[in-house]
């Protein structure tokens, strides 16, 4: 963490001029840090909504429209389907950065994103298809991966992983139900049935469709119906929650519920602010 830190810093310092945000579009506020701006001192952002395919196509237009009214923001939809994503990418730094962008002045772009949002995937893709990768840049203490997209123009790779504090319970669950926290890390069955209550208010048909449920009750009826659908019952009768619990959270991982995500603009707002006010 403080590496990263300290690495995002030193870009700040030998040259930044827009810094990319990998999010997930499933759940894109919570995906995000929110001391990265300050961090970079304020400059153009980037907002790559990634893992598009996984996340409810209107609210990935919400999400857009929200960080698009923000000053000096872009942001664009993403997923590893997309063969070509530097073309989307260069353009919007353009936008952001239309000053820099020649060999004299190149385009200096830092590219972050908490693990498992798909960063090395869409990194390997653009190394992959047009770029060449360099080592480190004189006065650079951390390793940082520079590479070229196009003449004059530079994307940056922080080492490691800069991780939002988690303030926010909501925000805990959807990086817990993505699977962006390790499983060691929180209790499968909570997070299972924080993502049922989810589901149940906003996307109910495709809870019930999925585990051919005829009516919804209570989140724990509801986990024990798929526990019972699934295979995860004891001997005595009853049904093992975790287990019940992990099948849905793959299932919802692996997008086998369809394509949903799990907050909207809206509620990101109002939860920062409780937090900011407790
Ligand atoms: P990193 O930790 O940010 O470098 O994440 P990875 O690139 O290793 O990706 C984490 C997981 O997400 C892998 O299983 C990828 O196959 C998967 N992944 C990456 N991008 C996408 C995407 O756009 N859509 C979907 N559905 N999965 C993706």
């Amino acid at each position: 963490m403080n590496s990263t830190r300290q690495a995002i810093k030193d870009r700040v310092k030998a040259g930044l001029d827009v810094v990319i945000e990998l999010l997930d579009a499933r759940l894109p506020g919570s995906s995000g840090n929110p001391l990265l701006a300050a961090l970079t001192t304020g400059r153009p952002a980037l907002k790559i909504l990634n893992k598009q395919d996984l996340a409810d196509p209107s609210q990935t237009a919400a999400w857009l429209a929200h960080y698009n009214a923000q000053p000096h923001t872009r942001a664009i939809p993403l997923d590893a389907g997309d063969k070509a994503p530097a073309r989307a990418l260069i353009k919007a730094c353009r936008e952001l950065a239309p000053n820099r962008g020649d060999l004299a002045k190149p385009l200096r772009v830092l590219i972050c994103g908490i693990p498992n949002v798909g960063k090395s995937t869409l990194i390997n893709t653009l190394v992959g298809k047009r770029a060449a990768k360099t080592g480190d840049e004189p006065g650079i203490t951390k390793i940082e991966q520079k590479i070229v997209l196009e003449n004059g123009f530079y994307l940056f790779d922080t080492p490691g992983m800069l991780w939002p504090r988690i303030a926010i319970e909501q925000s805990g669950y959807h990086l817990a139900a993505s699977g962006a926290i390790g499983r060691n890390a929180f209790d499968e069955a909570e997070v299972a049935l924080e993502l049922i209550h989810v589901l149940k208010r906003r996307y109910p048909d495709a809870l019930q469709q999925r585990y051919g449920l005829a009516e919804l009750g209570d989140e724990e009826t509801v986990l024990e119906a798929i526990g019972l659908k699934r295979g995860a019952k004891v001997r005595g009768g009853g049904v093992q929650m975790h287990k019940a619990a992990e099948a849905l959270l793959i299932d919802y991982r692996q997008g086998l519920l369809g394509r949903i995500t799990l907050e909207t603009p809206d509620e990101m707002t109002a939860w920062r602010q409780a937090a900011a006010d407790e």
